[in-house]
């Protein structure tokens, strides 16, 4: 028996690995399965060569579980070592720079397992004593067995086996004896071993007999060997990607489209992507992806490794040429994940655009499913941007799809407004904001419908590329006013007209505490509606981006501001005008000629005291003129609220607010109940 140090240039290899592999010591499988896996190919490989003539037909790794003696045994039938060569491998492991190393990566253990070189012994991350019992496949070979309690001293010995082949048993310490429940062990082989390129098996398959679980003679093989993203996409048909997809995640609906990618030059990459149907919360969609290398699992948060939008796919990748255990930051800036990235792009872009060319109906159908994640792209990758705007669709209410270049011919000649802008008119809810959808219709304007959390991200981001482009929403503006022609009636009523009606209007609008309303009179020809409720294009837009997140919450906190836009043009419109002034006419106009002489005093004063210096004015006539100012701010209050009681009893100019606000679906309850009655009364 030989014994001896194991050759770390730090003596604490032992602590170091226990106490900073702590964020996941479920690895520890992957690696001992995945070295194993390894031993097996590498002797295939030799027996491929003639170096090795034994059977190499079976290859196959065996995890099995001994609670009794705590053991976790990992056995292969690959090359085996031989004891120069656990001298070499094992022993051996060079270890400099460590401390400085471990303090950096010390929460990711992936990283320093990986720059080390520390697959097998991340074994000692649940294990109080690991044993090697191996026998290499040389001519003559001795079985040997290594044993090591954690502490860097280790003994070696001869051993019994008759296979050529590899023995990991790991006595797994009390600290981590949960590894000793078959579930957990099964659960860690599921999530990293699923898609080896050898058969790994674990105990024997179960079957229901009489009620209960009993074992078949079966062995009970965790993985696939050959999954699809292997093999040649000749030989897949529809169905087994489907097949493969459901493998994935037995719970998503059915993806949309699949791409298959396979390249060996610069750089190797295999695996398939598919889009899944996206809903609107699309948070919830990303890190569906998994990572694999040489068919092993790595990671499914492939954040760094593909740009951002495509996080939101589903599939495999796989590539050894991404370097797995190093931090993400320094993954964004290695230049073959970079390559990956931007081949990967290009890629679904081209398959978009292919699926869009060979099938623009079925492009269609799927569009409503797709556009979320299209959009999303063309948001946050330039590059995708460039590609997609040639199969970006638009919808509008009738359920018609046109390319960005079909819709701007559609709308040239009828929605061009008077600084050559296009202008396109959107509804986000064609149940709601029908009457403003159909009065844009009758002006003979093509209305789109674009509903999806990322419209106003989208608006934004055309508005900014083409400015000549401009979008508004159907219920921003009156239908007349939405795109400005300058061919709208001339106004009829004058400014003091409108300063009278602006509180009697003001008057019956509704209090509310999430909005508030702005009279505004606008000439809207006669067989247009007396009022019309409308929402700021740019408020609105400002807080549904807010909604989602664009770093606007200012504007989401903001009460929405709604305007009450007055047809100045409509007799009923005038009939309330009419009604103020049999009403109030004679003591409005004293208040209004009082007014006027106030304004006169004020004016006369202001004009003696112009051009003087501060001092150079009497403190007297200082003093009128704030009185007098403050005698004009009275009598304009006076009318002002004289209007407002005016308004307040309009039953006419109720009536009219509130069949604005019908039309919007804002009348409710008790105001809903009053307008019914009130309506009654004006028919009888
Ligand atoms: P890595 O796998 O990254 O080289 P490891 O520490 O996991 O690092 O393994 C070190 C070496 O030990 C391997 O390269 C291999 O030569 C040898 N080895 C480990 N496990 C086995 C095994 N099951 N069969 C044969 N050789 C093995």
């Amino acid at each position: 028996m030989q014994t001896g140090k194991i050759g770390v240039t730090s003596e604490n290899l032992f602590p170091i690995i226990k106490k900073f592999l702590y964020s996941d010591h479920d690895i520890f499988l992957r690696e001992i399965v995945s070295n194993a896996v390894d031993a097996t190919q590498k002797l295939k490989t030799l027996a491929s060569k003639g170096e090795y003539t034994g059977d190499v037909s079976n290859a196959k790794v065996r995890v099995k579980l001994d609670t009794a003696a705590k053991t976790i045994t990992v056995s292969d039938n690959g090359i085996g070592m031989t004891a120069e060569e656990i001298e070499k491998y094992i022993n051996q492991i060079a270890f400099s720079g460590a401390n400085d190393f471990l303090e950096k990566y010390k929460d990711d253990a992936n990283a320093i397992i990986g720059h080390f070189g520390l697959g097998f012994y991340s074994s000692f991350m649940v294990s109080e004593k690991v044993e090697i019992v191996t026998k290499s496949y040389r001519e003559g070979a001795k079985a040997v067995k290594w044993s090591c309690t954690g502490s860097p001293e280790f003994t070696l010995d001869d051993a019994e086996r008759d296979e050529v082949g590899t023995d990991i048993i790991m006595y797994i310490s009390e600290a981590e004896n949960g590894f000793l429940d078959e579930s957990k062990i099964t659960h860690i082989l599921e999530k990293y071993c699923a898609f080896l390129p050898v058969p790994v098996t674990f105990g024997k398959k179960k079957e229901w007999k009489d009620g209960k679980q009993v074992e078949t003679e079966e062995d009970n093989q965790i993985n696939d060997t050959a999954p699809a993203w292997t093999k040649a996409p000749v030989d897949l048909k529809d169905e087994d990607y489907k097949a493969f997809y459901r493998k994935l995640y037995p719970m998503a609906d059915e993806p949309l489209f699949n791409i298959h990618l396979n390249v060996d030059y610069p750089f190797n990459l295999t695996g398939i992507l598919y889009f899944p149907k996206i809903k609107n919360n699309f948070e919830v969609q990303k890190n569906k992806i998994q990572l694999y290398s040489n068919q092993v699992f790595v990671t499914d948060s492939v954040e760094g490794i593909v740009p951002e939008f495509l996080t939101l796919l589903h599939g495999v990748l796989d590539s050894p040429d991404i370097p797995l255990n190093v931090s993400r930051s320094y993954l964004q800036s290695d230049s073959n994940v970079k390559k990956i990235s931007s081949h990967i792009n290009k890629k679904v872009a081209d398959r978009l655009a292919q699926i869009f060319k060979d099938n623009r109906e079925d492009f269609e159908k799927k569009w409503d499913d797709l556009k979320i994640f299209i959009e999303y792209g063309m948001l946050t990758e330039e590059k995708f941007y460039e590609r997609a705007i040639n199969f970006f669709l638009f919808k509008n209410v009738d359920g018609k799809y046109f390319t960005f270049e079909e819709y701007e011919k559609l709308i040239k000649d009828s929605q061009t407004d008077k600084s050559k802008n296009l202008v396109h008119v959107y509804a986000t809810n064609t149940t709601e904001q029908f009457t403003f959808v159909e009065a844009a219709r009758n002006k003979g304007y093509d209305v789109l419908l674009m509903d999806d959390v990322l419209t106003p991200h989208v608006i934004q981001k055309f508005e900014q590329k083409y400015t000549d482009k401009k979008f508004v929403r159907v219920d921003s503006e009156v239908a007349d006013h939405l795109i400005d022609k300058d061919d709208t009636p001339k106004n009829e009523l004058t400014w003091e007209q409108k300063e009278e009606l602006s509180p009697i209007f003001q008057a019956v609008c509704p209090e509310g505490k999430d909005n508030y309303f702005i009279v505004d009179f606008k000439e809207l020809g006669e067989n247009s509606a007396p009022m019309v409720i409308t929402r700021s294009e740019f408020m609105r837009r400002m807080k549904d981006m807010s909604a989602t997140g664009g770093g606007m919450s200012f504007y989401g906190e903001m009460p929405e501001s709604l305007n009450l836009v007055v047809n100045t043009n409509h007799p009923l419109v005038k009939k309330v005008l009419e009604s103020k002034d049999k009403k109030l006419g004679a003591k409005l106009e004293k208040m209004v000629a009082e007014i006027a002489a106030k304004k006169a005093e004020i004016d006369v004063l202001e004009k003696e005291q112009k051009g003087k210096k501060d001092e150079e004015i009497p403190t007297a006539e200082k003093e009128k003129l704030s009185d007098l100012n403050a005698e004009l701010s009275k009598l304009e209050e006076a009318k002002r609220e004289s209007l407002t009681a005016f308004g307040k009893e309009n039953k006419l100019a109720k009536q009219l607010a509130d069949l604005a606000l019908l039309a919007n679906g804002m009348l409710k309850g008790a105001d809903l109940d009053k307008f019914v009655k009130r309506s009654v009364e004006l028919i009888k």
